[in-house]
């Protein structure tokens, strides 16, 4: 077992490798290849937190394992369950002090996590908690599986929906979010169907292109927030890079290159993007596009001044957009008693 000590100052990160990574990990430590498989269910299946708990390894690989290799790249900081629905949100520890959120919501059957993908996020949308942070760095493919992983076993159901709609910009750590939910998705690891994992972006549109051409079957959502370029410029950054006539030629690319449809999200803020003129000009937008939309009423977070439309303007903007040719869901914010929008409980908790 010397061929690892080389690197051995550094814990090797196991959570996060594929089969093969791993599979090469247990040749070079002359184990018998099957030992790979194991090792994999033992992560990603069944949510280990030792490796003493791996019963079926020998104990001379659990014993060298523990001491080369780290198995714990988060810790619970602070656990919120919402008093008015199934949610409960996390703050979790990173090994470098880093905190970052993730949440469970339970909705019409469906068991869903909601994963961070950076620490921050360089995009500084005016609406959202995460932006106000700036960007602090991109999470590995281990620490986005470990929130999975550590609610997973907390949980009594299995899991049944992945969003990464957590903290930060899934496109910009690309490489990382890919191969998390690739391993997700894994026969032998957690199998949870790829239409059921869903990556929302803000609109990076060089990646869309490249997500539509690598042909993977994880949903695409875009955060499109706006319905004119002025509008868009001002709460979203990104749009002065890829504007939304660009946005949307990429979205229509994905969706002839994949014949999937591409789901847009709608943030509804009032007076801002609410009126019945911006669910015109949203009909008119998305005309032509296979896809679905769903309109997200405005979390309110303390850290911005902007508000959730009145019920009877939503009510309006609704019916107005149910004319649509396009399916449209309104999804009533999940956990608004536990700061449920990304970003939140780390601002709160760092201003405490
Ligand atoms: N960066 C990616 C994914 C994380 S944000 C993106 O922007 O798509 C996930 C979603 O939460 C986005 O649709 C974003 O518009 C929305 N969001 C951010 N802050 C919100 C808030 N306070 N209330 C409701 N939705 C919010
Ligand atoms: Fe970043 Fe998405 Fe928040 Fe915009 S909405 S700041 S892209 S996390």
């Amino acid at each position: 077992m010397s061929e690892l000590s080389s690197d051995l100052e550094k814990k090797i990160e196991l959570k996060g490798m594929d089969l093969n990574e791993i599979g090469t990990i247990i040749k070079n430590l002359r184990e018998k290849p099957f030992r790979a498989k194991q090792l994999y269910k033992w992560l990603y299946r069944k949510s280990a937190f030792s490796f003493d708990e791996m019963s079926d390894l020998p104990l001379i690989l659990r014993n060298y394992l523990s001491k080369r290799a780290e198995l714990k790249l988060l810790e619970p900081k602070k656990k919120v369950s919402s008093k008015i629905d199934a949610s409960t949100k996390y703050l979790f520890k990173l090994r470098d002090g880093n905190c970052i959120e993730s949440v469970y919501m339970e909705y019409q059957g469906r068991k869903t996590v909601c994963l961070s993908t950076q620490v921050g996020c360089s995009l500084n949308c005016s609406f959202c908690s995460t932006g106000k942070m700036g960007f602090i760095r991109n999470l590995s493919t281990g620490e986005i599986l470990d929130q999975f992983l550590f609610i997973n076993r907390e949980s009594d159901f299995s899991i049944t929906n992945i969003v990464f709609m957590g903290m930060g910009e899934p496109f910009l750590n690309y490489e990382n979010v890919i191969k998390a939910a690739r391993i997700l998705n894994s026969e032998l690891g957690p199998e949870i169907s790829a239409r059921k994992i869903t990556i929302s972006t803000s609109g990076i549109v060089p990646a869309i292109y490249r997500f539509a051409d690598e042909g993977h079957k994880f949903k695409l959502a875009i955060s499109l927030n706006a319905t004119t370029d002025a509008q868009r410029d001002k709460s979203m950054p990104i749009n002065r890079k890829y504007p939304i006539n660009v946005l949307l030629e990429a979205a229509k690319y994905y969706t002839r290159k994949t014949k999937r449809r591409v789901t847009f999200e709608y943030v509804l803020i009032k007076d801002f993007n609410d009126s019945i003129d911006d669910a015109k000009r949203l009909r008119k937008l998305l005309s032509d596009i296979p896809c679905k939309l769903n309109l997200i009423p405005y979390n309110e977070t303390e850290f911005s001044p902007y508000k959730i439309p009145d019920e009877e303007r939503l009510e309006k903007f609704i019916k107005e957009i149910h004319r649509a040719p396009f399916a449209v869901t309104v999804r009533r914010s999940q956990g608004r008693d536990i700061k449920g929008a990304c970003g939140q409980l780390y601002l709160q908790t760092k201003n405490e």
